[in-house]
Formats: C-alpha cells, structure tokens, sequence
C-alpha cells in the first residue's frame, strides 16, 4: 500500500494524509490532482508527496484522479513551497498562483468543433429524391460530395445554405456522419506574421551574446544587463531564445503587463514566425478558455516559448533553457494579492530550480539588483551606446520656478517647451508629452473657509473629470457632482486646483489648434481595441502630438518622435516611500527615451519645481551609476533595502479603533521573541489611513533573514485572534508603502 500526502482547494493548505488505491498507483504521482474525502464532502486536492507508510489511524483513499498526468512539476511544487515559507502565506495560496485558476477548476474543457463527412457513397437516384422532396438536404451532399474532405458543420452549412434540421435529417438517415473534434482557441487567429531574420549584432551586442550563450551552456549566476533605451536588449534577448530552441530547450520571456502590447507580441511573433504554434502567451485579457488552451499547450510541450506578464513565470514548461525578464524593475511584477510574489525573484529561483540561465534587463536597473551585481550574486552585463550610435538625447530642465510669466502662476506648458513643440509640427516630426496624473483638476477646495472635497471612503481628494463633469475618487471609484458652490460656507468662488492629462490635453488643443492631438490614458483607453488604435495611428503620423500616463511611458518605439515633454517630474518626488527618487529616476529615463528612436536626434523638455533633485539631475546626464551610487549610500545609512529586507504589516477594519488595537496587540507579541537582527518599528497610521471606506495602520519590520523571521511570524499569527471585522495581511518586500 502507498500513501499521497494532499493539500486541498481553499483549506488553510495543512496537510492530509490519504491512501492510494492500488490499480492507481502508478497514476497517483507528486503534481497529480486528485479528489478526496474530507469530512462529509469531496474536494479537490493536490498531490505533494508520495509516502510508504502512513500512521493515520483510519486512513481513507482517494476517490478519483482527475486527468493522466500531473499538472503540476517537482520544481513548480518546490517553487509553490519555497514562496509560502518566504512570503509568509498558506502552501495552498502559493500553489493557487502556480496554477491557474481555470486549470484547477477543471470545468473549461477543451472547444468542441463539429465537423461533418459523407457517411458513405450517395447513389444518383437517392441524390435526385432528395433534389425532389428536401433540396436543402441534397445541397449539403453536394456541397460534401464537391469538397471531398470533412467540413465544419458552421462553414458547411453556409456554404450549403442549409439549417441544422437538414443536417440532423441526413445524419439520422445514416447518409452524413458527424463528428466532435478537438481545436484549440488561438488568441491570435487570423493573423499572420511576416518572418523577420535575427539582426548582426553590433560589438557592444555581440560582447554581451557571447556571455549570454556562455550562461545558456552552463549557467553559473543570473545575469543583469544594464543596456541604455535603445541599445538593442530585445534582440539579445531574441537570439538568446533562438539559441536556446536550436538546443532542444524551451523559454521564458517576462515583461510588464503594461508593456504587453501588441507592438511586442509582434515583434517575438514575426521573428519566431516558423514555429508560430509554438509560441503561446499569456497574458490578463485572455479569456478562460484561451487561457486554458495555452496552457494545456505549454503542459504538453507544444509550446516552447511563452511571453507573459508576471503569472508567466509558473509557465510549466520542461528543459527550460533561459528566462528572460525584461524592465525587471518595473514594479508589476509585484503582486499586490497573496501570495505576494515578485516575479523577477521568483525567475531568479526557478531558475536555480531547473539549472538554466535568467537574463534581467533594464536601462534602469532597480537598485536591488543592481546591488546583487556589486556584491557578485549577479553577473553584469553593460550596453553604453544605442544601436546604430544613435546620440542619447538631450535633456533639458525647465525650471518652473522661473517661468512664471510677471508674477501669474507659471504655465502649465512653458514657453519652451510650446516653441519646441512648434518647431516639430512645422517639421513634421512627432511629440510625445508625458504627465503622470490623470483627470481634469486634481481638487477642488474653497478659497474662503478652506473646504477641500474629500472621498467620503478614502483620506484622498477627490479629481475632477471634466468630460464627465463629476469628481472621482482616483482610490476607490466614488464620484460625487462637482458643487458650484462651497457646501460649507455657501461661497461661490470655489476653485480647481492642480491639473491632470485631461486638463493639459485642453490647454495643447488651444495652443496649437492644427495639431492632431490625442490623450492616452484610463479614462479615454476603456475599449480593448482603443489602445492598439491610437498605436497605430501615431506609428502611421495621423497623429502630431500623444498625451498621456505612463501608459506611454514604456517599450514603444517610433522612430518620427523627436520631442518628449515631461510636464511635471514632481508628481512621484515627494512620496512618503523610500523608493520615491528611484521610481522618478526611472521614470524620467525611460520616458526620455522615447525621444530619438529614428535618424534624427532627440530632445527632452523636463519641467520641474525642483529641478536641481538628485533624481532629476542624475537623469538629466543620463548618469545611473552618479545615481545608483548616490541612492545606495542612501540606503544603506537609513538601512532601507537591500541593506535589510522589509516586511509590512497592515491591519484593515472599518472601525479605526479595532484596526490600531489589532495592531498595536501583535506589535507587544512580536516584541516578546523577536529573532536576532530584526528591528520591529512602531504601528502607526498608513499615509493613505483611510481606503475604500476602510480605516489602515502600518507595521514595519526590518531583518537581515527574512525566513526565519516569517516562521516567526507565523507562529504569532496563527495563535493571535484577531476580532472578525480586522484584516491583518504580510508584505514581505513590499512595494505599496502608502
Ligand atoms: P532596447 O530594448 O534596448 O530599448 P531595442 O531592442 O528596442 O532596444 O532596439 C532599438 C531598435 O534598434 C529596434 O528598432 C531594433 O530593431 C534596432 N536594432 C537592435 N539591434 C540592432 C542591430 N544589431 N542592428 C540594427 N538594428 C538593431
Ligand atoms: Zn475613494
């Protein structure tokens, strides 16, 4: 007799121990989903160990395998595991990221098509009869007759001009046979790629290559490449994967869900276009179906590379080869939801996991990476010069400080940056203007008694959206009629202050009336198909001047853009978060980028109130070792991260008081034991308290080993009860600090 060890669907993830009925026994393996007993009901559990004995006393078997193989690999088990223990959370809610959700549900199946087929020879008197007394049953025998070979019963139909009656009639007549077969949804149906060849590699790239091909023949640390906007990664990454198919391996390709556009999925697309099928991706807009397809299709092997966003990384494919993440500082690939991973470490893991190489790309590194590099966990890899030596291009600060015209309040598009703009519609080059805050005015307020309109849900103000002329909350969604008058003090002056994309959009519309001029942003991009349209319309120069939020900011490319307007770089500075200038840094140099793609040089206006920030200056010379040098002497005096790892813990209650006490309990039991090298701080409010009517405090740790100090605080947690009405979640190496 053997024994499975499960962890159930939707259970705390404890173990259970059940017995294998023996003509199951070579089915039953570590990854098989099965169904057992629990109590009085039958669940769905997963296979995570197989054992000789087992001393449960009464021990029952499993009722049912579901599916021939395992759907889940030694090595994504040992991932799921690994992640409950580092991000403090259940074995079975890792194991929910590791599968999704359509997978383990089991209820999508596979599409069903229809097709249809002459049962047997058709006799000319029979056709003739049929011509007589059912024409529509005669046109479907000629219609199959003529094509010869089975047809969709859709597609037969039509062309028959026939219904489903005369089909049914003539299948019931033993003259047609139908028949279900198998096809797979594919999310790209109907397009077609045009094959594009690898490109000769430059020196800097070809340098680079070689030391990605050495790591794919033997890999020994993860490689971060830091390569300039421009500097051709995408093509390292590109023939890295060819590489590695041409070795019989397959791959994975990471990029952010934001930079998931269809201009990416083309280009991996066209150049992979000989084995099409073979590329699947995955990405949040499939649907349940599509997703399910996909990754049956990775499971099987038919599919060696997937391109997708964070989820990607649980891909369960075999002989990986190499796993690329690009941007890998963009914070997406953080989950916000248990468990709450980070993907590019997570690749970092797999990839120890499965022996294969992990290439991490980046024009601006985040500084954790960059400092595993320094201190040799990482290998470095550099590309200083854009393909082709292209000129980085010019960055110039606006200061805002100075710009007001004769003591009015300075404009929103400067002086200089409105001639430059017009010099590139005179010249037929493209603009792009970049400002990360959308809406009309970012709050309303009353000059006399000082009333600003606040969410009722949220500690935030409230935006105005003019195109809807009511106030939205940016946090929760609430919106509320925009008053002509202060509720308060009944004044009539009440005014809009501050200003979004929308606002910005109006005030360009004005400035250069023969402009085409197009916002990209939440609010106008609510149709799936708004975003490639706008693409390509700016690709094709029907439009002059793009607007929008970051939406804009990242991995597009057009070669006609020759000016990026950064309106306001302040937005993110003054954050209460640690990461506040890292995030500007980067912000400002990937949109900077943007600038210059084609032959002609490019140039940046960067507007600011404070323009002589480090993140803006260092930015502004396109200096990110100045930077990254600058922020790491930073940290590590105030001992932020990677100079120590961080854990938040938030607890979340509608009633204020219940949410602090929770808090401040757990922080007088975490005292009692705390492991060594760990510094508890002090509960406080959250800087954003109040959110979607929930009132939130905040509890900082901070450890030199994370693992010994989530063991820890599990064991806390799970002894502490905490009243029903207060949430108390574990980030461990948050990202969200407000
Ligand atoms: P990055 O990802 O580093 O920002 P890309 O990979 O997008 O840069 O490359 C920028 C442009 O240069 C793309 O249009 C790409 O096709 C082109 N490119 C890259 N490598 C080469 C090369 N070796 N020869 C010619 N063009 C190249
Ligand atoms: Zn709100």
């Amino acid at each position: 007799m053997k024994f499975a060890r499960v962890i159930v669907d939707q259970s705390g993830g404890a173990a259970l121990d059940y017995a294998i009925p023996p003509e199951w026994e070579s089915r039953v393996q570590t990854g098989s989903r099965v169904t057992v007993p629990v109590r009085h009901q039958e669940r769905q559990a997963t296979v995570v160990e197989l054992l000789d004995e087992s001393n449960v006393p009464g021990i029952r078997p499993i009722s049912k395998v579901v599916g021939d193989r395992p759907i889940l690999s030694a090595n994504l088990l040992r991932l799921a595991r690994w992640m409950a223990v580092y991000y403090c959370c259940p074995v079975e809610t890792a194991m929910r990221a590791v599968l999704p959700q359509v997978i383990r549900k089991g209820a999508v199946g596979f599409k069903q098509r229809l097709s249809a087929q002459l049962a047997r020879e058709i006799a000319p008197e029979v056709l003739a009869e049929l011509e007589r007394r059912a024409p529509k049953q005669a046109s479907i025998v000629e219609t199959l007759a003529e094509a010869g070979t089975p047809l969709a019963v859709t597609a037969l139909l039509k062309m028959a001009g026939a219904d489903r009656a005369a089909l049914t009639a003539l299948h019931r007549k033993g003259l047609v046979a139908v028949e279900s077969e198998r096809v797979e949804r594919d999310p790209h149906e109907g397009e077609t790629f045009v094959a594009a060849a690898p490109l000769t590699l430059n020196e800097e790239q070809a340098a680079v290559f070689e030391k990605v091909c050495a790591s794919i023949e033997k890999p020994e640390k993860p490689l971060l490449l830091h390569g300039v906007t421009g500097s051709g990664k995408t093509e390292i990454y590109l023939q890295g994967i060819q590489r590695v198919l041409d070795r019989g391996q397959s791959a994975i390709m990471l990029v952010p869900e934001i930079a998931l556009t269809p201009q990416t999925v083309e280009r991996f697309k066209s150049r992979f276009a000989a084995m099409q099928h073979e590329v699947a991706v995955l990405h949040s807009h499939l649907s349940e179906g599509e997703r399910h397809d996909e990754w049956h299709k990775i499971n099987n092997g038919r599919a060696r590379i997937v391109i997708g966003a964070r989820s990607a990384i649980f891909a369960p494919l075999e002989k990986l080869g190499l796993i690329v993440v690009d941007e890998e500082h963009e914070n997406s690939y953080k989950q916000e939801d248990p468990p709450r991973y980070h993907a590019r470490d997570l690749a970092v893991l797999r990839g120890s996991f499965e022996h294969c190489a992990v290439l991490l790309g980046s024009a601006t590194p985040s500084l954790e990476s960059f400092h595993n590099s320094v201190i040799g966990k990482y290998q470095l890899l550099r590309m200083a010069q854009r393909v082709d030596d292209r000129k980085m291009p010019l960055i110039r600060i606006i200061d805002l400080r100075l710009d007001s015209n004769g003591g009015e309040a300075p404009s929103i598009i400067s002086e200089k940056l409105r001639q430059s703009i017009d010099e590139r519609l005179a010249r037929k080059e493209q603009s792009i203007l970049f400002l990360n805050r959308r809406g009309f005015s970012t709050s309303l307020s009353c000059p006399a008694c000082g009333y600003v309109a606040e969410c009722p849900n949220c500690s935030v103000a409230l935006t105005f959206h003019r195109s809807e002329s009511r106030l939205i909350c940016h946090i929760c969604g609430h919106t509320a009629v925009a008053p002509n008058r202060c509720p308060e003090c009944k004044e009539a002056g009440i005014k809009f202050a501050g200003f979004g994309t929308e606002r910005v959009e109006e005030i360009v519309a004005k400035l250069f009336p023969k402009a085409v001029v197009r916002r990209m942003d939440a609010d106008t991009m609510t149709r799936k198909e708004a975003y490639r349209e706008v693409l390509t319309a700016f690709r094709t120069g029907k439009i002059d001047i793009l607007l929008g939020t970051q939406m804009i900011a990242k991995g597009l490319h057009f070669p006609n853009v020759t000016l990026v307007g950064i309106v306001n770089a302040d937005t993110g500075l003054h954050m209460p978060d640690f990461r506040a200038g890292e995030r500007t840094f980067q912000l400002l140099t990937q949109v900077a980028g943007r600038a210059g793609r084609g032959d002609v040089e490019g140039e940046v206006f960067v507007q600011s109130y404070t323009p002589h920030h480090p993140a803006i200056q260092f930015a502004r010379h396109h200096d990110y070792d100045g930077f990254a040098e600058q922020e790491t002497e930073w940290r590590k005096q105030w001992d932020y991260p990677p100079f120590s790892k961080m854990v938040l813990i938030t607890s979340r209650s509608t009633h204020q008081e219940r949410a602090a006490f929770s808090l401040e309990t757990l922080h007088r039991r975490l005292k009692e034991a705390l492991p060594p090298d760990t510094v508890l701080g002090d509960p406080a409010p959250a800087p954003l308290e109040k959110s979607h009517g929930t009132y939130r405090f905040h509890l900082i740790l901070r450890t030199q080993t994370i693992q010994r100090l989530t063991r820890y605080l599990s064991e806390v947690l799970a002894k502490l009860p905490f009243p029903d009405d207060v949430t108390v979640t574990v980030d461990v190496d948050p990202y969200q600090l407000l």
